[in-house]
């Protein structure tokens, strides 16, 4: 099971400027490449689509055209319908190239109202953005006969030939969904290496049980670790300033459910865009000192940074 990060940003695409770097840790919003297989079998699973699934699509591409696959085909998984995790989608090239099979799948959130076919066209509406969604060659087709498009409810499961996909409700403005991918295993069950995913969640005061679940046991459990803990609070003396029901969580909150519910790995995402390099990497030493603090420590802590990528 292979996991890449190709954006890990929150809220808005960060590019570095002369006194503010952001290469370390990357600018582009939040997109993960998953790579699960099977009996000779390789499939991939996106996760969100935010600016940086232009990167992996133009890698892709590159793939196609030294012929190291036949087709491109990937399935997406979209988190939630905000713009951080959207707008890199017409930018996503294998989209534009006729003969591919690129499927989205997203949570029907009951505050969106409309389902993912229409949330989707409206933001590839022709206006907006120069193309509708029903003009894009590689789901256009595929669309009409509805095979492009999934609305996917609570607690749903799906088996894949490589993976089983879990979808598990979280904390957020308008919902959010969070992923569980289970690689399978060479008897053919579901019970391979596990890589579980929140971007965008908020804890409150306890643990949530969602993310317990969610998070049990994973190899590789991906957290929202926005803020600050005094950032998070309000650093105003009255706290008018606080992030509280915002919908993101702090590098503790997350590393406190992690040890709860048993991950092996914790990586940290949503980096804030205030942050730059020097603040995220004194926030990653900072998280390190607390957890191994705590009665049960997680084996392995860190934030995640663009271009990373592990083999689980
Ligand atoms: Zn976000
Ligand atoms: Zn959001």
């Amino acid at each position: 099971m292979y996991f890449k990060v190709w954006g890990c940003r929150g809220s808005i695409p960060t590019p570095s400027t002369l006194d503010f770097d952001t290469r370390r840790f990357g600018g582009h919003t939040t997109c993960f490449e998953i790579r699960t297989r099977y009996n000779g079998q390789e499939e991939i699973s996106i996760v969100d689509m935010g600016t940086g699934i232009m990167g992996l699509g133009n890698h892709l591409i590159r793939q196609l055209q030294n012929k190291e696959i036949q087709r491109i085909e990937a399935r997406i998984f979209i988190t939630h319908i905000h713009l951080d995790h959207t707008f890199g989608m017409g930018f996503f090239a294998p989209l534009f190239i006729t003969g591919q099979q690129i499927e989205f799948f997203a949570l029907q959130m009951p505050a969106a109202f409309r389902d993912l076919n229409n949330q989707l066209a409206s933001l590839i509406d022709g206006i907006q953005f120069p193309r509708h969604l029903d003009q894009l060659p590689s789901i256009g087709s595929n669309n009409e006969n509805k095979k492009a498009i999934h609305d996917v409810k609570f607690w749903e499961v799906m088996d894949f030939e490589t993976v089983r996909v879990k979808v598990f409700e979280l904390n957020h403005p308008s919902g959010c969904a969070g992923w569980h991918f289970q690689e399978r295993a060479s008897d053919g069950s579901y019970t391979g290496p596990i890589i579980s995913i929140a971007t965008d969640t908020e804890h409150f005061s306890v643990t949530n049980p969602n993310v317990q679940k969610l998070g049990r046991d994973a190899d590789l459990l991906i957290l929202d670790g926005m803020y600050e803990e005094d950032q998070y609070y309000g650093q105003a003396p009255d706290r008018s300033n606080s992030k509280l029901g915002w919908g993101h969580s702090t590098p503790r909150a997350s590393i406190r459910e992690a040890s709860e519910c048993g991950a092996k790995r914790l990586g940290i995402t949503h980096h804030d865009p205030s942050h730059d390099d020097r603040f995220l990497a004194s926030m990653e030493a900072k998280a390190r000192r607390y957890n191994r603090r705590l009665k049960k420590p997680v084996p392995e802590v860190f934030f995640l940074r663009e271009g990373m990528f592990l083999e689980i």
